[in-house]
C-alpha cells in the first residue's frame, strides 16, 4: 500500500462525512462505505412529490459567526454562504390556558412568565441568571482531552473557569425535578416538555443560552442543503463515496484492524478504520463480539438508568400554511389519547417548516408531529408489531389517525385539508441506521450519570477508531461534527502529522 495512507469510513452520516473530509484534508487517502442510497445518516430528508421533506433538523448548534464550532462547520463546508432562519421561540408550550414561548429575548421570556406566573418570578429569575452565565460558554472543538498536554487542559479548564463549574452542577439536576418547583402548571409543562425526559437543568441551561446568544438556527434547505454542501466538500477534497456499500466486516489481524469487507465481498485492506455508526452494532455484528469497546463506553449501553435512549414516533403531513402554528416547535395537550408502545399519550409535539420558504410548495409545508418513546421497553414494542408488516402498518395508520383528529381540534383551519405522508417509528431509526434500540440520537446523560471522556478506541485492537455522537457527551449534528474531526486528530496523532 505505498502513497497516501488508506482509511475506510463506516457510515456517512455526519460524522463520517466530518472525519472523511478533515483526513482528506490531512493527506489520507479515503473511502466512505453508506449503506443507504444517500448520505446523512439521521440527518435524513427526501423529496416528497415536489416537496422538500426535512426527517430531522429542528435545530443547528454553531451558526453564530466568530465561534470555534462555526468555524468547525465551515471546514467542512456545511454552512457555504447559508441564509438562516431564526425561529422567535426556542419551543412553545400551551396548556391550562396559557402559552409559554422559550423566546429568543430573555427579557421578554422573563416578563410574560412572570405575568403568567408572578409567585414563580423568584425561580424564573434564577434559570434566567443561569442562561445568561451559559452564554459565556463555548463547546470545546479545539482537541480531544486525551490529546491534550498537562498544560492545554489547564488553559482549557481556566478559559472555561467559572461557567464550567456552574454548568457541571446543574447537570447534577435533573430537569423534571426542577419543573416541579414552579407553581403554575403552564410553566411546569413547559420545563418539562422542552427536552426529552430524563434530560438535566444543565442541558437545557446550555441549549437555550446558545439559541438566545443567536448560536443555534436552521440553515435554509434543512438537513438536505446541508448534507449536500458536506458531500460536495468531501469530494472536492478527493474523498470517494460509496453508496448503497454497507459493510458487512471489519477485517482484523494480530490485533489491528486491516480493513473492510462488504455485503457483496468485496475487500478492501487499509490502515485505519473509522466507525462512525453505532458502538454496540459495531463490536457485535462487524467484530463479531472478537473486541470490546472501552470500559466507559461499554457502562453507557448497560446502564439505562443513567444514560437511558430515548426514540420517536414521528409523523408527516403535508398541511395548508396558513393553518400552522406560528410557532416552529409547539406542544400542546389532547384528550384524544393515543396509546403508543401501549402507553397513553396526553400531549403532541409539533414541528413547522413554513419559515423556510423552499419548504413551502403551493401553499402547502411539511407538518412533523412527534410522540416520544421511552428507549428499550418502546423499540421491543415496536420490534414485535413489525414481525407482521400488516400489524406494523395497522398501528401507524392508526396514530396517524389519532393524530389528525387530534390536530384538526386544535386547528380548525386544518380539517379535511391534512394529507398523512409517511411516518418513522423505532424500528426506521433500526433498519435504516443500525441504531441501538432503535434510538433516533445518541445516550441522554442524566443527572444520575458521571460524565467520562471517551476516546473511541477499543482494547487489544489498534487502527480502529469508534467515532460519531455515541461518543459525546449529548447527541446532536455538532457532537457528530465534532467527533469526527476528533477521531482524525487522534489518527494524525499517531501517525505522527501535524494538526494545523
Ligand atoms: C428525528 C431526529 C431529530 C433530530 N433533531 C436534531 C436537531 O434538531 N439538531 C441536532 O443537532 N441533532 C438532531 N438529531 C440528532 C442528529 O441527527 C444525530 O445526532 C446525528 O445526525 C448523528 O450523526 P452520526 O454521524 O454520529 O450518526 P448517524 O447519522 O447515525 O450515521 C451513521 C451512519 O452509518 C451508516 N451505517 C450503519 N451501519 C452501516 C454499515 N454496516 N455499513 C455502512 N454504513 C452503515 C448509517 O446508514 C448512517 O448513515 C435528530 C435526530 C433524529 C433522528
Amino acid at each position: 500500500m505505498g502513497g497516501p495512507k488508506r482509511i475506510a469510513i463506516i457510515g456517512a452520516g455526519v460524522a463520517g462525512l466530518s472525519a472523511g473530509i478533515y483526513a482528506q484534508l490531512h493527506g489520507f487517502r479515503t473511502t466512505i462505505y453508506e449503506k443507504n442510497g444517500v448520505a446523512g445518516g439521521a440527518c435524513m430528508s427526501w423529496l416528497q412529490g415536489n416537496l422538500p421533506m426535512e426527517g430531522s433538523m429542528r435545530y443547528l448548534w454553531g451558526v453564530r459567526d466568530g465561534t470555534p464550532l462555526y468555524d468547525c462547520w465551515n471546514e467542512v463546508g456545511a454552512l457555504r454562504e447559508t441564509m438562516f432562519v431564526n425561529p422567535d421561540s426556542f419551543f412553545t408550550a400551551e396548556d391550562s390556558g396559557e402559552t409559554v414561548a422559550l423566546c429568543q429575548d430573555l427579557d421578554t421570556f422573563l416578563r410574560h412568565t412572570e405575568k403568567i406566573s408572578p409567585e414563580d418570578a423568584p425561580l424564573l429569575e434564577r434559570f434566567c441568571g443561569l442562561v445568561r452565565k451559559a452564554q459565556a460558554y463555548e463547546l470545546p472543538v479545539d482537541k480531544p482531552a486525551d490529546l491534550r498536554s498537562p498544560l492545554e487542559a489547564l488553559r482549557a479548564n481556566t478559559a472555561s473557569g467559572e461557567v464550567a463549574k456552574v454548568l457541571a452542577k446543574l447537570y447534577t439536576v435533573s430537569l423534571a425535578d426542577f419543573a416541579q418547583q414552579f407553581h403554575h402548571p403552564a410553566l411546569r409543562c413547559a420545563f418539562n416538555q422542552v427536552l426529552p425526559a430524563g434530560s438535566t437543568l444543565g442541558q437545557l441551561a446550555l441549549c437555550y443560552a446558545a439559541f438566545t446568544a443567536g448560536d443555534v438556527a436552521v440553515p435554509i434547505g434543512g438537513s438536505h442543503k446541508m448534507i449536500q454542501r458536506m458531500v460536495d466538500c468531501y469530494l472536492e477534497n478527493d474523498g470517494e463515496l460509496q453508496l448503497q456499500a454497507p459493510v458487512q466486516e471489519i477485517l482484523t489481524a494480530n490485533g489491528a484492524a486491516r480493513g473492510v469487507r462488504l455485503q457483496n465481498g468485496e475487500r478492501l485492506l487499509t490502515h485505519w478504520v473509522v466507525s462512525a455508526c453505532d458502538p454496540a452494532y459495531t463490536c457485535r455484528v462487524l467484530l463479531q463480539d472478537r473486541y470490546s469497546m472501552e470500559k466507559k463506553l461499554q457502562l453507557r449501553f448497560s446502564e439505562p438508568e443513567a444514560f437511558p435512549t430515548f426514540s420517536l414516533v414521528r409523523l408527516f403531513f403535508s398541511a395548508p400554511a396558513d393553518s400552522l402554528p406560528l410557532a416552529r416547535v409547539f406542544s400542546f395537550a389532547t384528550d384524544l389519547v393515543i396509546s403508543a408502545a401501549g402507553e397513553g399519550c396526553s400531549r403532541l409535539i409539533v414541528t413547522q417548516l413554513s419559515d423556510d420558504p423552499l419548504f413551502v410548495q403551493k401553499g402547502c409545508a411539511e407538518l412533523i408531529v412527534d410522540i416520544p418513546m421511552p428507549g428499550k421497553r418502546s423499540f421491543r414494542y415496536w420490534e414485535k408489531l413489525s414481525v407482521s408488516p400488516r400489524a406494523y402498518d395497522e398501528e401507524v395508520h392508526r396514530l396517524a389517525a389519532d393524530a389528525e383528529r387530534a390536530l384538526e381540534k386544535r386547528f380548525p383551519d386544518m380539517k379535511g385539508k391534512l394529507q398523512f405522508l409517511t411516518c418513522h417509528t423505532p424500528m426506521t431509526y433500526a433498519r435504516r441506521l443500525n441504531a441501538f434500540h432503535g434510538s433516533c440520537a445518541a445516550f441522554l446523560e442524566t443527572a444520575k450519570a458521571r460524565p467520562a471522556q471517551l476516546t473511541g478506541r477499543l482494547p487489544g485492537l489498534s487502527h480502529l477508531l469508534l467515532t460519531g455522537q455515541w461518543l459525546g457527551r449529548s447527541a446532536g449534528l455538532h457532537t457528530a461534527l465534532v467527533q469526527g474531526k476528533y477521531t482524525v486528530q487522534r489518527i494524525c496523532h499517531e501517525e505522527r502529522i501535524l494538526w494545523d
